[in-house]
């Protein structure tokens, strides 16, 4: 969809903003001289961050070559190898006998792996994939859930500078399969099972499935024991990770690779189309991810205690479990299951149990802690919080409202942050002790990025309306490109605004300059010539307090063009009466405005959701529109359409 966005309404914003707490400013990590600094000199503000934040074996003698966009090589002449930089040097420091990862597994095991311990595992796996044959330059899948040995995995990799390739572990066989293909990986990296919601789960199957799909690639598989379950076994080809691991020398020694090796290609949420994989390189993907997990979540290594609830499935996994963090040396948990086992209070008494102080995660999540209700979170003693952050999708100012109240005892800053698996790291988001927070609102770009909202002629448009997000010049943790297909990357992103990297999401400014995201382009709607974001009429919906969570679509309408079609979730304790539609309806329109009223809504128990939590509005446009729904391979529940199909076609 083209056209111009420019008269979208206001957002439904929140109430007031909330300045930085005097004390938590005096100590914080950013200062407000970094957006100065930045603006003066853009790319020198890069170098010293790259030199602060990332041991380099060969200092780099170029920060920039942007000759051949849209392929950008960052710190040139650098050489780096990424696991020294998450582990050996932390030990080097001294810091071996740290905690880097408290593992709780679903059944309420425990596993305390230090630095010192993570440094032996990486040295022994990368013995092992060298000897199952992989070299730097290879490419390796993982297929595993939230375990120590995804971190152990991903890191080996990186050690021989393989490339990574991982899965989400709730993929079929089939989803594993492409990914594999795709990638002509050499071994794939999974498990026995896992456990969730108290039961145990198989994974080697579906890489058994996948592999007998045809992989000639593939040379070996390393099977992880987790949880005992019985699997098939390809002799020649199957080897038990912990045997091999035991056989291993103990001691590899890192060599150092060009700034711009391949770390890593993932595989997008598929909200919007087929996935994509996004590839990432070495150099310049650390010092943006070490950078932003410093400053944004305001750590301080030997501090803090971390928790992103992310799965390393998806781009928030690595980011900020694996690299960010661990670069950074700071201890955090990572947690196998799912929050409601054994019970919906599982997540806060893990807060509790750890002290954690730093808590990112995803809006579909503090949702559903809010469809739950207050009581999980009043259980246990959460003052141990320090930041809160969230990512994925946009937070609804009452969720939002809900977040710092709730979990952050009306006390500690959230940092909202927008990014992208192509964009590698954080790109816009307040800072902890400098911005004053606006709730609902990602707000400005991180000191050294530039972002501007735009029209269709690609001219900035004035605070207050709304246009396309566009990132104007290169960042160092930007994607390399689409494996593959060079020319998918160059449509998708490039060709739009020629020069400047198109999101594809939505955006305005409000009157002080900060962005609100709209939604996906794709998903705005126009209705009798007006322009409508999904977004907003989604907060609207939630305000409300009958509904936990909604997703707006627009479907297409023989008077009005496209008409608002909406998807509730009401909350806990809150029944479909004969009113609520019609109730739900009026709130839109004084929220809002009468044009923005609902055409119709329909009261669902679940939303089809991708694997990371994020609503796939283009199924619901499908069912709106009575067409048979696209892609749903990164679905998490393939049933959840069925429901809302039958329920869309049911006599009123
Ligand atoms: P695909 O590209 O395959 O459609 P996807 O865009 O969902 O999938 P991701 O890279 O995981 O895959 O998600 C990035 C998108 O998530 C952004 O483009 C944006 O739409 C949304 N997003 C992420 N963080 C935020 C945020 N803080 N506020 C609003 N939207 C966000
Ligand atoms: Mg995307």
């Amino acid at each position: 969809m083209s056209t111009d966005p420019s008269t979208q309404q206001e957002p439904t914003t929140g109430s007031g903003t909330f300045a930085p707490d005097p004390e938590f400013a005096a100590g914080a990590v950013a200062r407000a001289d970094l957006y100065d600094r930045a603006a003066a000199d853009r790319l020198g503000f890069w170098a010293e961050v790259a030199r602060e934040h990332v041991t380099w074996d060969t200092d780099f003698d170029e920060v920039l070559d942007w000759s051949n966009p849209p392929f950008a090589k960052w710190f040139v002449g650098g050489k780096l190898n990424v696991a020294v930089n998450c582990v050996d040097r932390h030990v080097a420091a001294g810091n071996g006998e740290r905690v880097a990862l408290h593992f709780e597994g679903e059944p309420g095991d425990t596993r305390a792996v230090t630095y010192a311990q993570l440094h032996e595992q990486v040295q022994r796996a990368a013995n092992v994939l060298a000897g199952l044959g992989v070299r730097a330059g290879d490419r390796v899948a993982i297929y595993l859930p939230m375990l120590v040995e995804s971190v152990v995995a991903m890191l080996a990799c990186a050690r021989l500078g393989a490339a990574h390739s991982v899965v989400f572990g709730g993929f079929s066989a089939d989803a594993l399969h492409s990914r594999i293909d795709d990638a002509q990986a050499k071994v794939v990296i999974t498990c026995d099972g896992s456990y969730r919601r108290g039961k145990p789960t198989t994974l080697k199957p579906a890489v058994d499935a996948a592999l007998a799909k045809g992989a000639p690639s593939v040379t070996g598989v390393l099977v992880v024991k987790r949880n005992g379950e019985a699997v098939d076994w390809v002799e020649g080809r199957d080897v038990w990770w912990d045997e091999a691991l035991a056989a291993a020398a103990p001691v590899h020694e890192a060599e150092a690779f060009d700034a711009e090796n391949p770390l890593f290609v993932l595989y997008t949420s598929g909200t919007t189309g087929k996935p994509k994989g996004i590839l990432h390189t070495s150099g310049g993907y650390l010092v943006q991810t070490a950078y932003t997990t410093r400053t944004v979540f305001d750590v301080q290594p030997g501090r803090d205690v971390y928790w992103c609830t992310a799965d390393v499935g998806w781009v928030t996994g690595h980011s900020y479990v694996v690299y960010g963090p661990l670069a950074n040396g700071l201890t955090q948990v990572i947690y196998e299951g799912t929050p409601d086992t054994p019970d919906k209070d599982r997540w806060w008494s893990l807060v509790e149990k750890y002290g954690v102080t730093v808590l990112y995660t995803a809006p579909t999540a503090i949702r559903t802690c809010m469809k739950w209700g207050e009581e999980y979170p009043a259980r246990h003693d959460l003052s141990s919080l320090r930041v809160l952050g969230s990512v994925g999708e946009n937070i609804n100012p009452e969720a939002w409202s809900w977040y710092r109240r709730v979990i952050g005892a009306d006390r500690t800053p959230i940092v909202d942050t927008w990014w992208q698996t192509e964009t590698g790291a954080q790109m816009i988001a307040p800072l902890p002790g400098v911005t004053s927070l606006k709730p609902g609102s990602a707000q400005v770009p991180l000191p050294g990025i530039v972002a501007e909202v735009v029209d269709d002629a690609g001219e900035p448009v004035p605070h207050g309306q709304a246009g396309y997000l566009v990132l104007s010049e290169p960042w160092p943790a930007m994607t390399r490109g689409i494996w593959g297909d060079e020319q998918r990357f160059r449509d998708t992103y490039w060709a739009r605004f020629p020069g400047r990297y198109f999101a594809g999401d939505g955006a305005k400014r409000d009157e002080d300059g900060d962005i609100w995201l709209l939604g996906r382009v794709d998903d705005v709607m126009n209705v009798s010539g007006h322009r409508l974001s999904t977004a907003e009429i989604e907060s609207a919906l939630v305000s409300h307090p009958d509904v936990a969570e909604a997703a707006v679509v627009g479907a297409t309408d023989e008077t009005t063009g496209q008409a608002v079609v909406a998807f509730v979730i009401l909350r806990g304790g809150h029944e479909e009466g004969p009113g609520t539609v019609a109730a739900l309806r009026d709130h839109v329109a004084k929220e809002i405005g009468p044009i923005a009223k609902p055409k119709s809504i329909m009261v669902v128990a679940e939303l089809p959701k991708t694997r990371s939590g994020k609503i796939m509005r283009r199924l619901l446009r499908d069912v709106a529109e009575h067409r048979p729904t696209g892609d749903v391979t990164t679905l998490t529940d393939s049933t959840v359409m069925d429901a809302i199909t039958a329920g869309m076609n049911a006599p009123a």
